[in-house]
């Protein structure tokens, strides 16, 4: 995440890219491509952190690139900043309007070039990271809310497309008002990040997703999963929650704490929803609940 920025310059005229180059090569790593559709190739690739695009290409003109890049998800927050010869104001307001983020006239000034492309090479790293604070919890650090109902929707529609199965684990601490009541709730706090961090430890495919869903329950999102294999995954968390040995002396399910679990698998399809998947596994985890805690209780809906 951290290491050198990537800049990738396109340019039909090698000699630009080469004075560009000069100016920004030693602070970044320089990509470059001598048409536009080798520029939206490379971006596309390679995801450099900025752009530098030149307006006056053959074939296909920076504008035309600029608007292609703003329209594909992937690319589309990469900045954009327009490099050209044309200095008219009408051409600087076409070039905002498809996208960019701003505009360098030739000849190239190297101080100016440096100090435009370090501001917003500062923006983006501060907009990287909203973007990545908006989907974690705060206290946990793993997948928020947000970030859960977002994947499942995704999940959920691969599901219907390709119809394999989802499963959904929702956990709940048990007898977590006891552990407050207890040992404090700051104790709580760091209790919720030992449990975080031991579900998360656990979940070895990268395609899993694992969430704190609200106050003291989690959710696991496991997709290309059946229930027999989400199942293991269950009894996985539940035995390493119970590992981390956090001791919960007024609990009346065991001398430490432990997790209760709802599992269910479906495979998606038209009259179902994402809704009812979760309903479905909170019902279990109710059941869970019901029948002792520290257990999981998993069905498959149809
Ligand atoms: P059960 O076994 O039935 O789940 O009992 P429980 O006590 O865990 O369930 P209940 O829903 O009654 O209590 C949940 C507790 O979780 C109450 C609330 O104060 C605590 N809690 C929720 N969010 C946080 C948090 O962020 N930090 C701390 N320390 N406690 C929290
Ligand atoms: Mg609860
Ligand atoms: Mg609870």
């Amino acid at each position: 995440m951290d290491g050198q920025k990537t800049i990738l310059i396109i340019d039909d005229t090698p000699a630009n890219i080469e004075v560009l180059a000069e100016v920004l090569g030693l602070e970044y790593e320089i990509l470059f491509a001598t048409s536009g559709a080798e520029g939206l190739h490379i971006a596309s690739e390679q995801l450099p952190d900025l752009i530098l695009l030149d307006i006056m290409m053959p074939e296909m003109d920076g504008y035309e690139v600029c608007y292609r890049l703003k329209q594909e998800p992937l690319t589309q927050n990469i900045p954009v900043i327009f490099v050209t010869a044309l200095n008219e104001e009408v051409n600087e307001a076409k070039g905002l309007e498809a996208g960019a983020i701003d505009y360098i006239t030739k000849p190239i000034r190297p101080a100016i070039v440096r100090a435009r492309v370090r501001n917003h090479m500062e923006l983006k790293r501060y907009r990287d990271l909203l973007e990545r604070m908006a989907h974690l919890d705060g206290l946990t650090g793993i997948a928020n809310r947000r970030q859960f109902d977002r994947f499942l929707r995704q999940e959920w529609r691969r599901s219907l497309r390709n119809q394999s199965p989802l499963s959904l684990i929702m956990i709940d601490i048990d007898h977590f008002k006891l552990y407050n009541d207890t040992y404090g709730h700051l104790a709580g706090d760091d209790c919720l990040r030992q449990v975080a961090k031991a579900l998360e430890g656990t979940l070895l495919r990268p395609a899993d997703l694992v969430a704190r869903y609200g106050g003291e329950e989690f959710a696991c999102i496991l997709p290309e999963t059946d229930l027999s294999g989400a199942t293991v995954i269950a009894y996985r968390l539940k035995e390493n929650v119970e590992a981390l040995n956090i001791p919960h002396s007024s609990s009346p399910t065991a001398p430490h704490i432990t997790i209760s679990l709802g599992t269910t698998t479906l495979t998606a399809k038209r009259g179902l929803s994402p809704d009812a998947m979760i309903g479905t596994a909170d019902r279990l985890l109710y059941q869970a609940k019901a029948s002792g805690r520290n257990c999981v209780v998993a069905m498959r809906q149809d």
